[in-house]
């Protein structure tokens, strides 16, 4: 019975250092990232965060860096390991989701509990321009109330790829809802965060908007 105990604890303590040696390898993943710009083994740093995004953030966060690069660096991850799936994606196949706080707070458009936020395109903000290029193209664009309408728009559209625009809870999570799908996704992160009239770089969804599309042959169609 002892020698059980003794073996279960050198289990228990293997287990631990490997624990400990993957949250600390995630550390110096994402040290490398942030202070070289680019991102040495995409997958394994994504697996990394997924399994243990709480203990890195903590130690990068007493380390002193601001939350806010470790949220930014993490989604450049997570578009990095999917950029060249998304990219082979017709537009058409593909859907963005933008948050209604991007809106103007003189909206006048009405929520469905389908499609989400229904645009009249009153052009109180930019998203009518943006709806229309990128219909234009061929996107189905959603704007969505919260980050629960992005699990209906995947069973009701079923795309075959996805650009989020959001908060970074709810944009984690919608990679992460979209990788368990595994459907190639793509995310930009709003510049300000709240409820209401909220930024994003435009230039930034235009490039993910862009990727793998050849716009001469959209015209020509
Ligand atoms: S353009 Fe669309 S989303 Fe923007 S304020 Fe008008 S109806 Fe609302």
């Amino acid at each position: 019975m002892i020698l059980t105990f003794e073996i279960i604890g050198e289990i228990a303590i293997i287990i631990l250092i490997v624990l400990i040696f993957l949250i600390i390898f995630g550390v110096l993943l994402f040290l490398i990232s942030f202070k070289t710009g680019k991102y040495p083994l995409p997958g394994i740093f994504s697996g990394l965060i997924d399994a243990f995004y709480s203990p890195i953030r903590f130690i990068v966060e007493k380390i002193g860096l601001d939350p806010k690069y470790f949220n930014s660096i993490l989604v450049d991850v997570k578009n990095s390991i999917n950029r060249d799936s998304f990219k082979k994606v017709p537009p058409k196949e593909r859907v963005i989701v933008l948050p209604q706080c991007l809106r103007s707070i003189k909206c006048p458009a009405k929520l469905s509990s389908v499609e989400g936020i229904e645009c009249t395109k009153c052009g109180l903000c930019y998203i009518k321009e943006f709806k229309e290029k990128t219909e234009t193209l061929g996107y189905k664009v959603f704007i969505l109330p919260g980050g629960t309408f992005v699990k209906r728009i995947l069973k009701g559209t079923k795309p075959k790829a996805v650009l989020g625009v959001a908060c970074f809870i709810d944009l984690f999570e919608g990679i992460k809802i979209c990788e368990k799908a595994r459907i190639p996704v793509q995310g930009v992160l709003l510049k300000t965060t709240g409820c209401v009239e909220t930024i994003v770089d435009w230039d930034e969804v235009w490039e993910k908007v862009l990727l793998g599309v050849d716009v001469n042959e959209v015209k020509s169609s």
